[in-house]
């Protein structure tokens, strides 16, 4: 059987975080990609564990070095996979996870077309837009400008292979574990 290179993308919001953990207790034989970002990291997050933070210098060094299969810029910070993970896996017989906004999914998409491109939907905008509201940490504009963001990641996800909706964690994980087989 050959290594399946799963990618998964989720607008912010929408549970997407707790649907990947579950789904990687679930289902072991996944790896999950570590990408590279210039973001800062939050509290609690470890270099190498939740991704390599590097600087803006070193990340246009893997461009212009083609190390990424795909990079995008989001919300003001760049963010990118490594080749080298996934070459990795695949020669390896390793079934590999990336966990990626939709630009990202896309560029993988036209690179490797086998790779099979998930996207996690909220069950509608109305509930999306309630589950923001209901953190109660963001401005109204800053509401305003995911919402705006999460558009156009729905308009995206229409080159998907899969759209899951995440109505119940459990229900999203079924479906995913389904998609890939297990
Ligand atoms: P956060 O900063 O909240 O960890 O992630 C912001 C967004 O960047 C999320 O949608 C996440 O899926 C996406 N992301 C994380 N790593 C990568 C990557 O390597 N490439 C791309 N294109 N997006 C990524």
């Amino acid at each position: 059987m050959n290594a399946k290179l799963l990618v998964i993308s989720g607008s912010s919001g929408v549970g997407k975080g707790t649907v990947i953990k579950s789904l990687l207790e679930r289902c072991p034989d996944l790896n999950l990609s570590i990408s590279c970002t210039t973001r800062q990291p939050r509290p609690g997050e470890k270099d190498g564990v939740n991704y390599f933070f590097v600087t803006r210098e070193d990340f246009n060094k893997s461009i212009n070095n083609d190390e990424f299969v795909e990079w995008a810029e989001f919300s003001g910070n760049l963010y990118g996979t490594k080749k080298s993970y996934i070459e990795k896996c695949i020669a390896n017989n390793k079934n590999v996870l990336l966990e990626i906004e939709t630009q990202g999914a896309l560029q993988v998409k036209e690179k490797m077309p086998n790779a099979v491109l998930i996207f996690i939907a909220p069950p509608s905008l109305e509930e999306l837009e309630a589950r923001l509201r209901g953190r109660h940490t963001e401005t109204e504009e800053a509401i305003q400008k995911r919402l705006e963001f999460v558009k156009l990641e729905i308009e995206n996800s229409k080159q998907y292979d899969y759209v899951v909706i995440n109505d119940t964690v459990d229900n999203a994980v079924n479906q995913i574990l389904k998609i890939i087989g297990v």
